[in-house]
């Protein structure tokens, strides 16, 4: 039989072939890209011409297009559309990936002819695009040891797999705590004020588990409505202590040994490489690019949120004390209280706004909205391989009806698709050989099925996500530069939420509302004080939830920009200190955030939580330009699409921003929006 996946595509728009992939393709198609690729790189590692950017970095970039189209299909399909055989496949493919990219990275004569290159970039002439190039090629080498002696390599070596041993290990120990608690519940009243459907779930636990009554556990859909709506408090307290004693009770689970050990290597590691901090290191590569800038920007937006949090908290405990004669407010009793205090100002459900909010109504709606601002046209087609039926596919051209971009839109659940929105591409967008390669996009979602009687009716927090992902979508299909890997949404961690989150902003206008917004029976526009309601809604609560954010992102900075991190010998007390000036509640003894704090000490956000405020920061401070000079202005779309969303990561995200706003993004814009400030 004949391997699809090995041969060029001929499909219309070079599309992946999906009907003629059998899942036996991937395996042998990647280890033959992985071949391929790795002839590429000998190519250029043996030529014996002396270096140049076109001959070494250029050609890197290039290298492994098929290998990148091949796994992007597999990956994307594991994601969308998976089932055992593509896990198992997954399983084989990913050592045999890390491993390749590791060669590349430890490929000295690689190195040798990029760094001859990068010396000399100051007598190359080269454009800003080729400069960006160079400097992210070299440092991916410079940044994992490449310019070290042979002993501090080895040294690097060593704490990168202690590292990566005691990231795992912490994950372990979360999982394996959350899966071990569990709160049985036998007496009915016990559960009053759970909803029903979160009751029928508990009940739905214990019987997996051959008890009677209920089961709640630390897993978010579990315990979160328990959080939210049990009226107990003492069960809340108890749910609650256990939630947060994660991984910090003294015995084999506990984590508080890893957490500084993974401190302290981290802090080793970015020594060895030459920075001061960990913190210096991660964000040599941000936009923000030192700890002090970021520093800075928590503790300005703390001045300014904390007099709001703090009025927010005290009109709580007053609604708690007046409600159950609560005196003193304590962390289990804050979701419940802001969700009663919540319902009694605004009254919102999802019911009543969910009619207005039409699946195929909120698709027009984006697509209008990205006509009247960029100019693009979506054609619905049908001549393109899908891998579901589900699936829509569209082609969409500019205002000159030139071919732009493949868009794929995935909304429904289904078993064999993981939880959650995201953003993906089939295919990059690249300039080789003089010729402009569009890239493939697409969307996937898990939004509420039609059912017999009703089309898809959106939440308006699917609505958002939505617009969201379709601001993603939009990074990637007005791409417009040379590279591969600078196209696109491959930008700066704390830049890539910029296009998505701005995107969200169109949802709560009226001038947008208007084009999209119609009831799917009575054609009638969503009324504006629903409008209105589901924009005060939003910023409920904005003070406390920033202070939160705001906590956590210290803590982080605390933890990973600190210039001596072996004399820390408590966690708690390090933590403890860390949240001094964004603490509301009393301190749970019993309880530590850093022993449970998968984003920084498993996950890739270490020096990077900060990066959730840092993007509202610019989206908040991009959507006002728009709201001064008109949501559809198209001078300010125009200047958006250049200067941000064509330009990927050709050039740094600042200057690029201020190319598109002609000034730093300002956090008086977020505080604005949220209400924390006037004018
Ligand atoms: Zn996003």
């Amino acid at each position: 039989m004949i391997n699809i996946l090995l041969k060029k595509f001929q499909t219309p728009f070079n599309t992946a072939p999906f009907s003629q992939i059998n899942n036996s393709d991937f395996l042998p198609a990647i280890k033959q890209g992985i071949e391929d690729a790795k002839a590429e790189i000998d190519a250029i590692t043996n030529n014996p011409e002396a270096p140049t950017f076109q001959n070494t970095i250029e050609a890197l970039d290039f290298s492994g297009e098929q290998l990148d189209r091949v796994s992007s299909i597999f990956f994307n399909l594991n994601s969308a559309e998976t089932n055992d055989e593509i896990q198992k496949i997954a399983q084989e493919v990913s050592p045999l990936l890390s491993e390749f990219s590791n060669d590349i990275t430890l490929n000295e004569a690689l190195f040798k002819r990029v760094k001859t290159v990068y010396d000399a970039k100051d007598s190359l002439d080269l454009t800003t695009e080729q400069a960006t190039l160079l400097d992210k090629k070299y440092k991916s080498f410079s940044r994992n040891g490449a310019n070290l002696a042979e002993d501090k390599k080895q040294q690097l070596r060593e704490i990168d797999k202690e590292l990566s041993k005691l990231k795992l290990k912490f994950g372990e120990n979360v999982l394996a705590e959350t899966n071990k608690y569990e709160l049985h519940i036998t007496n009915e009243d016990d559960l009053a004020g759970l909803p029903e459907g979160a009751i029928e779930a508990a009940a739905q636990l214990a019987e997996n588990k051959g008890k009677d009554g209920w089961l709640i556990t630390l897993d978010y859909p579990s315990y979160i409505p328990f959080m939210t709506y049990v009226d107990n408090r003492e069960l809340r307290k108890t749910l609650a202590i256990a939630f947060g004693a994660k991984s910090f009770q003294n015995d084999e689970l506990d984590n508080q040994e890893i957490v500084l050990n993974i401190v302290k290597l981290r802090h080793q590691r970015a020594n060895l490489l030459g920075y001061k901090t960990h913190a210096d290191f991660v964000l040599e590569e941000r936009m923000a690019k030192n700890p002090k800038t970021v520093q800075t920007f928590l503790n300005d937006i703390l001045e300014k949120a904390k007099p709001a949090a703090q009025k927010e908290f005290k009109n709580l405990e007053q609604f708690a004390k007046d409600l159950d004669g609560i005196d003193q407010l304590q962390k289990w009793d804050s979701a419940y209280y802001s969700e009663k205090l919540k319902q009694k100002l605004f009254n919102l459900d999802d019911e009543k706004l969910k009619p207005y909010f039409k699946l195929e109504n909120v698709i027009n709606g984006a697509f209008t909205v990205a006509e009247k601002l960029f100019g693009l046209q979506f054609e619905e087609i049908n001549t393109i391989d899908k891998y579901h039926d589900d699936v829509l596919t569209y082609k969409v051209t500019n205002i000159n009806g030139d071919y732009i971009s493949i868009l794929y839109a995935d909304f429904f659940p289904r078993p064999g698709k993981r939880n959650g929105a995201w953003m993906t591409s089939y295919k990059p967008q690249y300039v080789k050989d003089g010729e402009n390669s569009r890239p493939h996009i697409s969307i996937v979602c898990n939004f509420t099925k039609p059912t017999k009687s009703k089309p898809s009716l959106l939440t308006f927090n699917e609505v958002t996500t939505f617009f969201h992902e379709f601001g993603h979508a939009l990074h990637g299909m007005l791409a417009n530069t040379t590279y591969p890997s600078l196209s696109g949404t491959s930008v700066f961690w704390d830049f890539v939420e910029l296009p998505s989150q701005v995107m969200e902003n169109w949802c709560y206008e009226k001038e947008a509302l208007e084009l999209f917004a119609t009831h799917y029976e009575t054609g009638e526009v969503i009324p504006m004080e629903l409008v209105e309601k589901i924009k005060e809604s939003a910023t409920f609560h904005e003070g406390m939830q920033t202070l939160r954010q705001l906590s956590f992102g210290l803590l982080d900075m605390s933890w990973h920009g600190g210039d001596s991190p072996e004399n820390i010998t408590s966690v708690k007390d390090f933590e403890t200190q860390a949240f001094e000036n964004t603490k509301l509640y009393p301190d749970v003894p019993e309880n530590c955030m850093s022993t449970s704090f998968s984003h920084i000490f498993q996950g890739g956000y270490s020096s990077g939580y900060y990066s959730y405020k840092w993007a509202e920061v610019l989206d908040a401070d991009a959507f006002e330009y728009f709201k001064e000079e008109g949501i559809f202005n198209p001078e300010v779309a125009k200047k958006f699409k250049d200067h941000v969303l064509s330009q990927g990561g050709t050039e740094d995200p600042m200057i690029l921003y201020k190319r598109f706003r002609g000034k730093e993004p300002q956090p008086e814009a977020l505080l604005r929006r949220a209400g924390l400030i006037k004018n």
